[in-house]
Parts: structure tokens; sequence; C-alpha cells
């Protein structure tokens, strides 16, 4: 037989090799921004059109290019930063693979301009998917000023996966969010469609920070300071009374690098157990110094993963670290640094007033069925089963409503080995006989044993057919506030917030946009009764960003999915007798009561038999 294997051209190595250093715009920006750092620039400009699908410009006053390194740049494995293997143990700079300028040639229009600063004239390069269509001198600027155009153009199925417009902004967002962090000496500015997001001039981290996350963290900032012959450690952690329900303020930097570290963040969530709220995330800002021998940051061509060499030493020394900045500030009022990893931290001296003790008494004069009672609203949680009497099914209907079941939800690896589970309710001892056990569950006995329900779960699938029922029916009603409450949200978030907001509108919401990343808040969904809008609001982006629905098609049922799962009754709140019933009730009142909506399940049955060959 002939030969058959033949060496790709460059352009299509470079096009393949694109795929996974360049996903996204995001991709791109961040790229030529780390090499504008490496370029020694102090000021770099960053303009974006169409979230970076028709433009992305980075401008920077570095060194600048001759014009053979220039042609050179583009070229795959062309980089000046490193010259052998070895001195990828000692890199210092954020590229050194020498992919990326090919692969971005690879997939769009280049257009680059670039000087040295001794030099009278520049040098200009335009490229079109890998061709150099034009070179030649040119007047310009020192430094280099890079224009990618028509990202994608000749790859169709990438284009096609790219996401809505506020998604991709989104994520440019970020990786500018994560580079000025982690070099607050650097003037940074990046502006979409003209407008400024964000214009940051020269500063320390602390200012740095606090212009990118808003004044209101500036107090919640406690200073961290170790240094050990292993690793610096340095930044600012939050305190906990200024946690949020939104993740998106923990960032890690090692050697001025931002990096994704699972690890460290269950050491750094572990300081925090016990003085955080529920389901709240503390912010925080941490710098390593470390010799670059003794991390490797080339897993990935996008090293965001990096591994240490003395992982578990770090551990320990990033505890300490954050345990010692809790205590200064009297956050934790002892601590025993002995018992390194385990240390139990006594009850804070944050205010949980507004939480009550558990109790599981039952009230056995209490009839479910009796006239619909007045809503109630679940101290804490802000949120309530009802504002608006629902119909209350007899034991009868309860039972059938929920027999043979089919349950209509998509994502569920749980629907197919789910068999609708029947039972027979006692008439005499429904909801009246239940418990709640650990302030998670509430326990039910049912003719055949013992049904388990999830309390939050259970409220998230209420709340979500109250809310589909609002959308349905276009019946929004607004809960109008007394006292208009304004907030802040990073630029990110902000944006996420933006796109949301018809839908949040429809749902009942009445938020508008105040200006440089805040909001107001006007009005609540009646649905909700809430008193605590501001805390759902985080909690529902939150809950949006870790969405796996479809967002494009589905965004209005994903946003009543999130709402629900922000405002539904949290774990550890406990319920009293009347509000289990209450619970309960709603709960069969539901078209599909046995999942959430997105297919956990809510419920299940402890048959008695299991019981009995317990008790053998
Ligand atoms: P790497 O950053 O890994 O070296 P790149 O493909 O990103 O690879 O860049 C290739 C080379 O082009 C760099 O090593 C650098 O010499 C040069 N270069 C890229 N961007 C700039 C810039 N903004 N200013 C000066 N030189 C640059
Ligand atoms: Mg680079």
């Amino acid at each position: 037989m002939a030969d058959i294997i033949q060496l790709l051209p460059d352009s299509v190595a470079n096009q393949i090799a694109a795929g996974e250093v360049i996903q996204r715009p995001a991709s791109v920006v961040k790229e030529l921004v780390e090499n504008a750092i490496d370029a020694g620039a102090i000021q770099i400009k960053v303009n974006i059109k169409d979230a970076g699908r028709t433009l992305i410009q980075i401008i920077d006053n570095g060194c600048g290019m001759s014009d053979t390194d220039a042609r050179m740049a583009f070229e795959r494995h062309a980089t000046s930063k490193i010259r052998t293997a070895n001195d990828i143990f000692a890199i210092r700079t954020m590229g050194f693979r020498g992919e990326a300028l090919a692969s971005i040639a690879a997939i769009a229009e280049v257009e680059l301009r670039t000087k040295e600063h001794d030099q009278d004239l520049g040098t200009f390069i335009h490229i079109s998917g890998s061709n150099v269509i034009t070179q030649e001198p040119v007047r310009c600027d020192n430094g280099t000023n890079f224009q990618i155009k028509n990202l994608f153009f000749n790859v169709p199925a990438r284009r096609k996966f790219l996401k809505s417009n506020p998604a991709e902004l989104k994520h440019i967002i970020n990786e500018i969010q994560r580079i000025a962090l982690a070099n607050p000496d650097i003037s940074i500015s990046l502006h979409h469609n003209g407008s400024a997001i964000y214009e940051l001039s020269s500063t320390n981290k602390r200012v740095r920070i606090v212009s990118m996350f808003g004044k209101n963290i500036n107090q919640s900032l406690i200073p961290l300071d170790t240094d050990t012959s292993v690793v610096k450690i340095s930044g600012f952690i939050g305190q906990p009374k200024h946690a949020k329900k939104l993740f998106g303020e923990q960032f890690f930097f090692v050697n001025k690098r931002y990096m994704k570290h699972p690890f460290f963040h269950k050491a750094i969530m572990q300081c925090y157990e016990k003085i955080l709220p529920p389901a709240s995330f503390p912010s925080y800002f941490i710098y390593f110094e470390i010799n670059p021998a003794e991390i490797d940051v080339n897993i990935h061509p996008t090293k965001t993963e990096v591994k240490f060499e003395n992982e578990s030493a770090i551990w320990q020394i990033l505890q300490a670290s954050v345990r010692e900045a809790l205590g200064k500030f009297n956050i934790v009022p002892s601590i025993d640094f002995d018992q390194a990893g385990s240390v139990d931290i006594p009850m804070p001296l944050r205010d949980f007033s507004d939480v009550s003790m558990p109790e599981i008494k039952i009230n056995p004069s209490y009839n479910p069925f009796d006239a619909p009672t007045p809503s109630r609203n679940y101290s804490g949680t802000g949120s309530s089963f009802s504002s608006k009497p629902v119909e209350r099914p007899n034991a009868a209907n309860w039972q059938s409503l929920y027999k043979g079941l089919e349950p209509n939800f998509d994502s569920s690896p749980e629907k197919q080995e789910d068999e609708p589970i029947q039972f027979r309710i006692e008439e005499q001892q429904t909801t009246k006989s239940s418990v709640q056990f650990k302030n998670k569950y509430i326990l039910t006995p049912v003719k055949s044993g013992l049904m388990v329900i999830d309390q939050k779960r259970a409220h998230e699938r209420i709340l979500f057919e109250r809310l589909m029922q609002v959308l349905e029916n276009h019946e929004v009603a607004s809960q109008q506030q007394l006292f208009p409450e304004t907030f802040e949200l990073n630029a990110s978030d902000a944006t996420l917030l933006t796109s949301i907001l018809p839908d949040l509108h429809a749902l009942g919401f009445d938020i508008r946009d105040f200006g440089k990343n805040s909001f107001i808040v006007n009005g609540t969904p009646g649905v909700l009764n809430t008193s605590s809008p501001i805390e759902i609001i985080e909690s529902l982006l939150e809950e949006y960003k870790n969405s796996p629905v479809n967002l494009q098609e589905k965004a209005r049922e994903t946003v009543a999915i999130s709402l629900a799962q922000a405002s539904a009754i949290p774990y550890g709140q406990a319920l009293k007798s009347n509000e289990i019933s209450e619970l309960i009730d709603n709960l069969f009142a539901c078209q599909t009561p046995n999942f959430t909506p997105k297919g956990k399940k809510i419920l299940s049955i402890m048959p008695l038999d299991d019981f009995e060959k317990l008790l053998k």
C-alpha cells in the first residue's frame, strides 16, 4: 500500500492547536493582555466590540517588537521567553509556550502595529487565517497595538459554540478582573462598545480590590501576611459577616498568575467553618509568591491549573495564616494552632438571634385540613411558603394527585431508575404527625412505611410552580418595598443581572439599573413574600451561573428555577409543626411533587418491611 501519512501544513496545525488555547473571545483577551504584561507594559487598554466577535483591541506601552520579531511572533513555538526546557523551571513570565499568537492568527484577522522605544518607525502586519497579507513600516506609538477582527471567521463550529454577547462579555470581564487583581501596579482599562467597564489606575492591592468590587468591601478586608522559606502569602480575606451568597470574590494568585485551586479553597473554607452564615462564601484575594522551580504551571495550555511540589506544607501555612488573620481581628475568640486542620472554632460573635432553636414538638390539636391559614414569614430566610392561599387538597386528593404521577423534568439521572412510588396515606395520621429531623428532612408516616421529604427541595418545587404560574398567566404581582434598597455588584455579575432583568421583571421583581454596576430594588415578587431581596438576588445569580439548563432557550424557566432555589427555606432551619404541615400540603398540591425542577428527588419512602428487617 502507498504511504499515506503526511505532515499537516502549519496553517492547519495552528488551527487545531488554537482549539486548546483560544476557546472564546475572552481567551484572546487573556493571551494578549498577558503578552503586554510580559512586554513590561505599565498601561494596557482593552477595547471590545460585540463581546469580541467583531473586534478585540489591546494597546500596550511595553517594549514593542522589531520588524523581524513582529513577523516571527506568529510562528508556532516562537517565543522570546525561554530558550531551553530548563528555563520553564525559572519562569516568571505569563507566557512561554509560543502558541498564542500563532493560534490567534490561524482563526482571525490580525492587525499588529508595534514599535520599539528607540526606533522612529514601527511595523504594521496584517495576517488573515495564518497568511501574511501585508507587512510595512508605519508611524505608531511606542509599544504594541493588536486588533483582532472576525474571530473564528474560518471555524464556523467554534463560532456557533459561542454564547450570547452578555455571556461572552462576562468571560472577558472575568479575565480582566483576574489580571487586574494580579497586577495592581499596572493601569488597565476595559471598554465595551465605547463605554467604560473598568478604568483602573496604578495602585496597591487594597485600592485595586476596592475599585473593582465597590467601596463596601473595604471595611471587610482583613490583611494576610506570612513569610516562610517555602512560600510568602499576602493579600486579604473577607470578614465572615460580609460573606456573600454569591460566589465570585475568591481569587488565588501565584507569582502574579491567577490560578484555580479547589484544594486550597477547601483549606480556607475550613477556617471559616461555623462562623459563616449558611450557604455563603467569604471573599478572599490571596497572593502566593514561591520559587518558580517549585510549581508547575504547564499542566494545561491556559495555565490556570498550578501544581505545587509542597502542597501539604502550603496548605498548613495557608490555614495558619488565615486563622491568625481571623483571630487578630477578633472574629474567632480563641484559636489553638497546635490542632492544625481541626481547630474546633467556638461559636462566633455573629448575631444569630434570628435563628430559632430547632423544635420538633407536635401540636396534637392542629388539623391541617381546616380553613386556610394566613401566610407566614419564615424568620431568617425572608421567604414564605405562601402569600396567596393555595387550594388545600384533602387527604384523598393528596393521594390521587401523587399516585402514578409521571414526573416531567429534564436532565435527571434519577429519572429512569425511579418508578413512581405508590403509597396510601392514612387518614388519621397525615401531616400532623409529621416531624422535622435534623432540621433538614420531614418524616411523615404513610401506610407503607415512613416518607422522608427533603425540606429545601420541597420548597423549591412549590416556589417554582408558583413562579411558573406567574409567568404563564402574566399575573405579575410585585410587592413594593417600603424602603427601596440599592446594591452594587462586580462588573461581571452586573452584566449577568442586566441580561436577566426582563425575566426578573416578568416574575415580579422591580429592579432598575442605577448606573456604575449598582441597582435599586423597588419591588419583589408577591409569591416570594421576601424581606431580604438583595440576599435572594445574590443567591439567584449564583444558582443561575451554575445552572446546566440551556440558558438561551429556556432563560425564563432557568431564572424561575434559580429564584426558587435561592428563596427556598434552607437546611438547618427549624420549622414549626404548622409550617411542616403547610409545606407538605403545598408540596402535594404541586403538579410534580416528587422532583425538584432540576430533577432531584424530593421524597422517598422507607418501607415498613425494612424497619422490621432492621430490628430482626
Ligand atoms: P509566548 O507569550 O508564550 O512567548 P505568544 O505567541 O503569546 O507566545 O507570543 C510570541 C512572542 O511575541 C512573545 O514571546 C513576545 O516576544 C512577542 N510578543 C507578543 N506580544 C507582544 C507584545 N504585546 N509586546 C512585545 N512583544 C510581544
Ligand atoms: Mg503569550
